[in-house]
């Protein structure tokens, strides 16, 4: 495990190389974003929807997946405010909700005003989906994935929408190369998006649930997003995509942060805020690659220009290593596990390449520095 000299991503991340100067393929990307010319992309932009606007009739011109998080905020405003587009927002329900994901989604429809349609499945097959992900991949969120996606392309072809919305494409600024995806993307990389899963969703599924119960799991017939000529774009290829801009933006618009303040191991309070089920999810990541949200939180900073690496060195050493209380009790709940059950799954995913037992608790055995 060696990590980047410019930023502290380690190279454990999935996608991520460090060079021989130390330099992370992230941070590579950063540089090569900065000669990007952002005005012409914006012109490209613009250039698609007049080519999409009104060819819905009365209808929507572009979904917006949104979350009720900042930067979904940002995208509808974007997609309504600056390019002008009629936008239906759709939002793949959280299971359990936080308080301020609520209000935050509320603000959102009230002060952007917009149409808004939200997608929930049953809470006894995704209970059912989340645990067998747990146990088999150590990855509960992986059913949350894979609805977004085909359910915003099960919304967009019902309702004849032309384009998709998606914010920022995580494959191009983890997968190093900017120019590879000079193309705006299509709706088939929409139902095609299996970014780091470790292992198919029919295979981690088997025949262990009813398929009258999956409709919004399964990604419609590619024939027929083809033959609906839907797009799908990721406004970070013609943004600059800087999330603590958006939070400027979506406080604009009623956003407000975690009211107790960052979550355990968490450096900012605005980030993921909607639901309760996802830091235990995230925390998992730190067990198998060795970090979480505090690295992910001082990266961005430290790539948008707003900290230096000392700074985000300490902040990382003194955070990552607390266990996210504050939900825990939900999520055994809606797993239905006992705390031992759960710390049996847990320690099956540490891994052991990576951490050591320090006085009897683990470390990491090479500490960021
Ligand atoms: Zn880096």
């Amino acid at each position: 495990m060696r990590y980047c000299k410019r930023c502290v991503l380690p190279d454990t991340k999935p996608g991520v190389v460090i060079d021989e100067s130390g330099i992370c393929s992230v941070c590579r990307t950063v540089e090569a974003k900065k000669t990007i010319d952002w005005q012409r992309r914006d012109l490209q932009l613009r250039e698609i929807c007049n080519s999409i606007k009104g060819r819905n009739g009365h209808g929507y011109d572009c979904i917006v997946p949104v979350s009720g998080g900042k930067d979904s905020i940002y995208q509808v405003h974007a997609m309504k405010n600056i390019y002008g587009l009629r936008v239906l927002a759709v939002n793949i329900s959280a299971h359990i909700h936080t308080v301020e994901g609520i209000l935050n989604l509320n603000s959102m429809i009230e002060n952007l005003d917009v149409d808004f349609i939200k997608v929930a499945v049953r809470p006894s097959t995704h209970r059912k989906i989340r645990k067998m992900a747990l146990i088999k991949v150590g990855n509960p969120n992986f059913a949350e994935h894979r609805i977004v996606f085909s359910a915003v392309a099960r919304a967009a072809l019902f309702y004849n929408v032309p384009l998709v919305v998606w914010g920022e494409d995580i494959a191009v600024e983890f997968g190093g190369n900017v120019d590879k995806k000079s193309e705006p993307g299509s709706a088939e990389d929409m139902i095609n998006n299996d970014l780091f899963r470790e292992i198919g969703f029919e295979e981690l599924i088997g025949d262990e649930i009813n398929q009258n119960e999956l409709f919004f799991y399964k990604n419609p017939e590619k024939s027929l997003v083809k033959k609906a000529n839907i797009k799908s774009i990721y406004l970070g290829h013609y943004h600059w995509w800087d999330g603590t801009k958006n939070y400027e933006v979506a406080k604009k618009y009623g956003f407000i942060p975690r009211k107790e303040g960052p979550l355990s191991g968490n450096y900012i309070d605005y980030d993921n805020i909607d639901e309760r089920l996802c830091e235990i999810h995230l925390w998992f990541k730190f067990i198998k690659l060795g970090f979480w949200r505090p690295t992910d939180h001082v990266c961005y900073k430290i790539w948008n220009g707003y900290m230096e690496r000392e700074e985000a060195v300490e902040i990382v050493n003194k955070l990552q290593y607390d266990f996210p209380t504050e939900y825990f009790q939900d999520f055994l709940d809606f797993h239905d596990l006992k705390e031992d059950e759960f710390w049996d799954i847990a320690e099956k995913w540490r891994n052991k390449e990576i951490f050591h037992k320090v006085n009897n608790e683990w470390r990491l055995k090479n500490e960021l520095r």
